[in-house]
């Protein structure tokens, strides 16, 4: 069974910088990246701008020959059609687009994204030829409530339930709670989480799909805590948001064995 889980370091942009701020963002990070290249080879670097930067991003990786992958934020669960202030997969998939978010808490809280809405939009980014990055977690009242595993696991269920087992799949385990509030969870907290996941991937999934999927973690993560998370068996990698705005620090966290 292929266990090789390329680790993942993922920024998510949020509603920040506009195009021309995207641009010099990026060409500052691939110059640290550059320097760095022997501090982070094997580690896949994936950068969410915003829908109006994806453009300008692209061109600039394919112009530099930068080896940063391209995610969205999100996606409209339709094909295509009268869906006002949708963007559909097919759009995402010819701007070089890799990954797409689904599921992200603050889609889901901020917008009232059910978790069929969530499932749906997985399977509208496989089908458009993207991987779905489903986000999960629990909030401060589930934990209290459920403990930490519960909601995630029931979130991830739904997410993968009308999707092929060999579609390729990206698990992001961040705790409403953690993020942006610059309280991350323990590493051991993370782990425990993961664990869950991968044991739960099996069941939904299948052996194999479960030991290839990565999983990662997201809230608060920053160069300073970014090894003791990857140190964790089923961790493999992070989802970062404020962090990953600034060249410096996003480019130290690619660097997480430094
Ligand atoms: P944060 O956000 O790193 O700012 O906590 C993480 C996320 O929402 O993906």
């Amino acid at each position: 069974p292929l266990t090789a889980r390329t680790p993942l370091i993922a920024g998510n942009w949020k509603m920040n910088l506009d195009h021309l701020q995207a641009i010099a963002l990026v060409q500052k990070l691939s110059w640290s990246l550059k320097d760095a290249r022997h501090d982070y080879g094997d580690t896949e670097v994936a950068v969410f701008p915003p829908f109006t930067d994806l453009r300008s991003v692209q061109t600039l990786l394919t112009a530099d020959k930068l080896s940063l992958v391209l995610g969205a934020q999100d996606l409209s669960p339709h094909e295509s059609g009268a869906y006002t202030g949708d963007i559909s997969g097919a759009m995402l998939e010819k701007l070089g687009v890799h990954y797409a978010l689904v599921g992200h808490s603050e889609r889901r809280h901020g917008h009232g994204e059910s978790d069929e809405v969530v499932g749906a939009k997985t399977l509208a980014a496989h089908r458009a030829g993207l991987v779905p990055m489903i986000c999960v977690g629990e909030t401060a009242a589930d934990l209290a409530e459920h403990g930490a595993a519960a909601v995630p696991l029931a979130q991830l269920a739904a997410a993968v339930a009308q999707l092929p087992r060999d579609a390729e799949i990206v698990v992001a385990y961040e705790p409403v709670w953690a993020i942006g509030s610059g309280q991350a969870a323990t590493p051991e907290q993370a782990e425990e989480v993961a664990r869950a996941i991968r044991e739960a991937l099996r069941d939904l999934r299948g052996d194999d799909s479960a030991a290839a999927t990565r999983i990662l973690y997201g809230g608060s993560v920053t160069s300073q805590n970014i090894a003791a998370f990857l140190k964790q068996p089923n961790v493999d990698g992070a989802l970062v948001g404020g962090a990953s705005l600034k060249a410096d620090e996003f480019s130290r966290i690619v660097q997480f064995r430094k």
